[in-house]
């Protein structure tokens, strides 16, 4: 018998971080938890490192940090508290870590799963967003350092197990066509408002954009769902994951998010991956690859289905798709720089400064005006970064009420 993973989930506090606790509660023979990260939430965190007792605990501030500690002290816990973006590299880097789980939200999940990468780690990746920021240098690290990078996002999860074992185990120069393979089919559900009359969408309130139909999820990824920008990150990331060009891969709307996505073949075969939207699932299958374990989830019925349903997805509606989709062919710069317009665009929109449809407009404006020439290099991922969000900012205060 293997002994057992030993695990670190940044982002532990979050949705995905919380069901994939779950998972490893129902299989706690496989696996134990030797690092918790999290942002501010020292409560929630708190009671993670009391039930799961992890050898590290670390929080983004030290604030959070003091407050968890104090949470921590009169109890049995004797998880050690650290603070910062550095020790959460380092727990990643620990020579005794198996699996890394990462799922901070956004930009500040880059240079912790880049460390886990750089350590040479089986990297579970559910933030998306590290991968569109930094695409190229990304994939090489996991080359260069033989890391294994599984994906977490239900679609990419749903696509690496439709393709064959020999491209499921190339790292990042698979090569589509030779294996048969003619298209990625990427679906998505189209979000909340699907149906909604477009003229209304400046209308679209906070509750109503993170009130998805199908999943429940952390608020960014909500309102990314909605916009159809998340579509437009998958799409960047599918690219990179799968070494494919953007012909190669097609967004299909299927509202009822029963099929995660699918690979079409030369031969007219079509796989599809699967089951009831519950994120356990691709989590459960990467914690085991290539063995299956229990994730919690309720089997699908098929004879619970009464809609099943694909249509193409309207630009017009969604703007958000097309410009993450155009930037993906326009290079790195522009693919950084549209992830960075967005977490500000979204965050302004979350906190009641912009409009729905304000979103779309300053992530255009901001891809618009920025004046990148090379970004390849980590430092110049980061300046090409850090100067969108200034540029975004910089466009709200032209529309914020
Ligand atoms: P969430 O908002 O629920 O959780 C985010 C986690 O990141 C929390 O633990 C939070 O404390 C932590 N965090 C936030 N800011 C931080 C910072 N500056 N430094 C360190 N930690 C920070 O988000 P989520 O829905 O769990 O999504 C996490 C990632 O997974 C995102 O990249 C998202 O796109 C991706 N993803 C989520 C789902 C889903 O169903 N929720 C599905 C596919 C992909
Ligand atoms: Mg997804």
């Amino acid at each position: 018998m293997s002994p057992k993973q030993q695990l670190v989930i940044l982002g532990a506090t979050g949705s995905i971080g919380l069901s994939t606790l779950d998972v490893v509660s129902l299989n706690k023979e496989l696996f134990d938890v030797f690092a918790l990260t999290a942002g501010q939430n020292a409560k929630k965190m708190a009671a993670l490192c009391i039930e799961h007792e992890p050898v590290y605990a670390v929080m983004a501030s030290q604030t959070a940090a003091e407050q968890l500690s104090s949470y921590l002290t009169n109890t049995q816990c004797k998880t050690k508290v650290r603070h910062g973006e550095q020790a959460m590299s380092d727990v990643c880097a620990y020579p005794n870590v198996d699996v890394v789980m990462s799922a901070i939200v956004g930009a500040a999940g880059l240079l912790p799963t880049l460390s886990a990468v750089e350590a040479g780690k089986k990297v579970l990746l559910a933030n998306k967003e590290s991968l569109v920021m930094s695409g190229q240098l990304f994939i090489d690290k996991v080359k260069q350092h033989k890391a294994t990078l599984l994906p977490i996002d239900s679609e990419h999860n749903a696509i690496f197990q439709c393709l064959p074992s020999s491209l499921q185990n190339a790292k990042g120069d698979q090569n589509l066509q030779q294996h048969g393979v003619s298209k990625i089919l990427l679906t998505g559900s189209g979000g909340p408002f699907l149906t909604r009359d477009i003229n209304t969408l400046k209308d679209v309130t906070v509750s109503e954009a993170v009130a998805h139909p199908n999943w429940s999820m952390g608020q960014k990824i909500s309102v990314d769902s909605a916009t159809m920008m998340n579509k437009g990150l998958e799409f960047i990331e599918a690219k990179w994951l799968f070494n494919c060009d953007t012909s190669d891969i097609d967004v299909v709307i299927h509202p009822q998010s029963i099929i995660h996505s699918m690979v079409q073949y030369h031969d007219g075969s079509i796989l599809a991956q699967m089951g009831n939207p519950d994120m356990r699932t691709p989590i459960a299958h990467a914690l085991a690859y290539p063995e299956r374990i229990n994730a919690g989830v309720k089997p699908l019925n098929f004879s619970d289905i009464t809609d099943f349903s694909f249509t193409k997805p309207d630009y017009a509606r969604y703007p958000n798709l097309q410009l993450a989709v155009d930037a993906c062919s326009a290079g790195q710069g522009a693919t950084t720089t549209v992830n960075a317009a967005n977490e500000i665009t979204v965050n302004a929109f979350l906190n009641g400064k912009i409009g729905f449809t304000d979103i779309y407009k300053i992530n255009a404006q901001t891809l618009e005006a920025a004046t990148y020439t090379n970004v390849q290099s980590l430092d110049e991922i980061l300046e090409c970064d850090k100067l969108a969000r200034i540029s975004a900012l910089q466009f709200i205060t032209k529309v914020a009420h």
